[in-house]
């Protein structure tokens, strides 16, 4: 089948484009390094930002997350910090040299989160949101695109090819989970789904076990799945104390336990002949 035989055109692989490549914190998105980004759910206070942030830096994440403006199920649930939030990122990107990802969640505030971020994050929820990928698509800044829970890989694609088309090519995809009949888990990790878009786009794809499983004990071996499976990178939710989060406390890595999964991850690379580089800060 040829690029013409299929709706999106910019992402497609077979225009015989190249790999897109996306430097980030001493590694490369999309060139066979095993990316490492994690962080907490939400920023809820400079304390527990700043504890993660040493966490995650010292077990050697090149990329630091944290949700500033949170979409909640629930109106009455923490719905974070808002630009307080977007401020402690910026010191903890100071105070540990790493790149932040954060989710933008409105066009309006496209502008202002881009100011702060490194990497912006747009969520599951959001995937479909048209106006929304029409704002990311104006920004020269790098786009996280989680797949949304209901969405088929072609929509996903396509919601990538709405930002691509109004110019921004740094675009990532992020298989998050979908949902399925199965409530064991809180969705379903779609593995395929990431050889599959790995194959008919030319896109960085990241997986997100955390978000996908719920559980803080999957998290370890769906990211060692991940990256076998040819993920470019993981996103994944640390929190030194799981238990007092006031966001997804159950699907946490402990900064141990985080620790843990990164030299499992490191193994897995070079069972398959990849490596997760050296992290290196990034300019103040
Ligand atoms: C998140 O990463 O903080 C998040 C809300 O994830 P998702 O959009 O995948 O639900
Ligand atoms: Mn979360």
């Amino acid at each position: 089948m040829s690029v013409l035989d299929k709706p999106y055109k910019l992402a497609s692989r077979s225009l015989g484009a190249p790999s897109t490549t996306i430097p980030v914190g001493g590694a490369v998105l999309g060139s066979g390094d095993v990316v490492v980004m994690a962080g907490p759910c939400a920023v809820e206070s400079r304390q527990q930002l700043l504890e993660a942030a040493s966490g995650v830096s010292r077990h050697g994440a090149h990329v630091l997350r944290g949700g500033a403006y949170k979409p909640r199920s629930s109106p009455y649930s923490f719905q974070g910090l808002g630009e307080r939030g977007l401020q402690l990122l910026r010191e903890a990107r100071e105070a540990y040299g790493l790149p932040i990802i954060t989710e933008v969640m409105e066009p309006g505030t496209v502008g202002i989160v881009s100011q702060y971020a490194d990497i912006l994050q747009v969520g599951a929820r959001n995937c479909q949101n048209y106006p929304l990928l029409r704002e990311v698509g104006r920004v020269a800044k790098p786009v996280m695109l989680k797949r949304g829970s209901g969405c088929t890989v072609e929509e996903w694609i396509m919601a990538a090819e709405h930002i691509m088309s109004g110019g921004n090519m740094q675009v990532m995809l992020c298989e998050r989970g979908i949902k399925t009949f199965e409530t064991a888990t809180r969705n379903t990790l779609d593995l395929s789904a990431v050889a599959l878009a790995k194959r008919l786009t030319h896109l960085p794809v990241v997986v997100d076990p955390s978000h996908a499983c719920g559980k803080w004990y999957l998290v370890k071996p769906m990211c060692l799945a991940a990256i076998a499976a040819g993920a470019d990178g993981v996103l994944v939710e640390v929190h030194a104390d799981p238990d007092a989060a006031l966001c997804d406390g159950g699907q946490s890595l402990t900064i141990d336990n985080f620790g843990d999964c990164v030299t499992a991850i490191r193994r897995v690379a070079t069972a398959v002949g990849r490596r997760v580089p050296a992290s290196e800060p990034v300019a103040a």
